[in-house]
């Protein structure tokens, strides 16, 4: 089967239901339930000191304070709510990239497993860590059809040499914890659990290392015998009450932050969101965060190249536009994801004394309540008008 379209996505998480959203729409989403904290806990466990964190903004910004907390399917769900149901293509995966000249212009040719060909004439990568799209920017056409198999532009993500556990803990009668985030740290180790309602935790262990078994009650068993054996009994009762379905664990990647600010993230009219672009050890809880980001200032990129070209792709001026997208969010990206590493550097210090004072002292002190503060950003508005309200002759609907 062969298709033509103006825009393919690829990936369904985040960045590329938000991605279709902001270019359909060019507006909002409902109003999801999203539960503020505006305190949190920082337990010493080897010391046994707690730390009372007010978190904040840099100018004590009113409704903005606090640390945001959604539950990832309610947020992918009233995404998806947003577009037409032919829009997504479920289980089609993304296999080869190609490029050729059409009419003048160059469009992007992608063959799926299944062995659907869908012509494009623009590309967003949203397909995550692993992301072909964004491998596919460092390869050098060389004729005839044929890609120079080596990466030229866009370093692979790199092992962090740290893991994570996550998952949501359910208590059918009632958590009984305030709305406040709590995190417990020990040497090597970072756990924490933050309410998403009153019967629902996220909880996460972050560590030094990449071992651990496969099956999540084994997870489990590791987390509560050796990992976290000594941690205070809230955390550990909230790890007993996880719903394994929701447990996974991960060998952290990251893109270096050089690779991000020198790399190649576009070509022509293809280029990368999320963490197909960006992928950050979760110590700053912004991945998603940064994707949202991400769409938001694609879409007012590519939303006003379609709008001043009276509603039509024009591909010399959309790939300006992605051009532009890129030096936008090149250097934040790269930001968010150094300040990411260094923050889990801190957090997952050992035992010396000093990396204790940098961790407490100064960590903990003065930045970590700030944190909602130091990575705001304003990304703009999305244009009024987007590919959802016109047809292709430039027309409103
Ligand atoms: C331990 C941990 C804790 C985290 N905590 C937080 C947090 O507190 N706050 C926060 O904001 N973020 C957090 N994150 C990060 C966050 O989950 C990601 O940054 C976010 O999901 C990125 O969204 P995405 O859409 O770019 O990628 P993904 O969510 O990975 O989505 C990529 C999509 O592309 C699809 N795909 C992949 N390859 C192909 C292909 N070849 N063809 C077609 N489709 C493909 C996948 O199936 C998937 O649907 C955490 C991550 C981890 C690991």
């Amino acid at each position: 089967m062969e298709m033509m379209e103006d825009v393919v996505i690829v990936g369904a998480g985040i960045a590329g239901l938000a991605t279709a959203v902001a270019l359909k729409r060019g507006c909002g989403v409902r109003e999801i339930r999203r539960a503020k904290s505006h305190r949190g806990y920082v337990t010493n466990v080897s010391a046994g000191d707690v730390q009372q964190v007010h978190f904040r903004m840099a100018n004590n910004g009113g409704d903005g304070q606090g640390i945001r907390t959604v539950h990832r399917k309610v947020l992918l769900e009233a995404l998806a709510e947003e577009l037409p149901v032919d829009s997504i293509q479920f289980s089609s995966k993304l296999a080869v990239i190609e490029s050729e000249e059409q009419g003048g212009a160059s469009i992007v040719v992608i063959h799926l497993e299944d062995g659907t060909t869908i012509k494009s004439t623009v590309l967003i990568g949203c397909d995550g860590v692993n992301s072909v799209v964004a491998r596919w920017l460092g390869l050098v056409k060389i004729g005839g059809g044929a890609y120079l198999g080596i990466l030229t532009g866009l370093a692979e993500p790199v092992h962090s040499g740290r893991s994570a556990v996550r998952g949501l803990a359910v208590f059918s009668q009632g958590h009984g914890f305030k709305q406040e985030v709590h995190q417990f740290v020990d040497a090597g180790k970072r756990a924490g659990f933050v309410p998403l309602n009153d019967r629902e935790l996220y909880w996460f262990l972050t560590y030094n290392g990449d071992n651990m078994p496969g099956d999540p009650e084994q997870i489990q068993k590791q987390v509560l015998e050796k990992y976290a054996e000594k941690f205070p009994s809230s955390y550990l009762d909230v790890v007993r009450h996880a719903d394994l379905s929701t447990l996974t664990w991960a060998s952290l990647k990251f893109r270096q932050p050089w690779g991000i600010i020198f790399g190649k993230l576009s070509k022509g009219n293809v280029t990368v969101a999320g963490d197909a672009m960006h992928p950050m050890t979760p110590d700053l809880g912004q991945g998603g965060g940064s994707s949202l980001e991400d769409t938001v200032v694609l879409g007012r990129h590519i939303g006003n190249s379609f709008i001043n070209n009276g509603g039509l792709i024009v591909p010399g001026d959309m790939a300006k536009a992605i051009d532009d997208y890129v030096k936008e969010r090149r250097w934040r990206a790269a930001f968010l994801v150094t300040g990411s590493y260094l923050a889990g550097w801190v957090q997952l210090g050992g035992d010396k004394w000093w990396v204790k004072f940098l961790r407490d002292g100064i960590f903990y002190k003065y930045l970590f309540g700030r944190i909602s503060g130091l990575v705001h950003k304003d990304c703009g508005k999305l244009p009024a008008m987007s590919f959802g309200d016109m047809d292709h002759s430039g027309k409103k609907d």
